[in-house]
């Protein structure tokens, strides 16, 4: 287990090669998943996410709660 800039990582080693398991689909987890995609095409990666939402942007929200957007 890796904690890395606040994300918790697992990895493990598989059949076919490293899997990546991820906790937290928000612009840390979705961001290091694109990474590893991209530095390692074999990598199996699974992100967990307890909401219904993956990269949402919490940044919005103030503009939300307006009635802005
Ligand atoms: C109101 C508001 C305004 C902001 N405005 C700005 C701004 O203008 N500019 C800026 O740069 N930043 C802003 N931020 C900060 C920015 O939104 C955060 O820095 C950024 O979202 C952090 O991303 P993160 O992936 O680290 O965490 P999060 O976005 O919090 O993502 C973590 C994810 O992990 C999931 N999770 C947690 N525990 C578990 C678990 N046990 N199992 C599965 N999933 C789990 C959560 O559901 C969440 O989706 C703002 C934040 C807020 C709240």
């Amino acid at each position: 287990m890796l904690i890395y800039k606040g994300i918790i990582y697992f990895f493990f080693l598989n059949s076919r090669g490293m899997r990546v398991v991820i906790i937290g689909g928000g612009a840390a987890g979705m961001s290091a998943a694109s990474r590893i995609r991209r530095l390692k095409r074999d990598f199996e990666i699974v992100v967990f996410e307890r909401t219904g939402m993956v990269s949402h942007a919490p940044c919005g929200i103030p503009y939300y709660l307006e009635g802005v957007i």
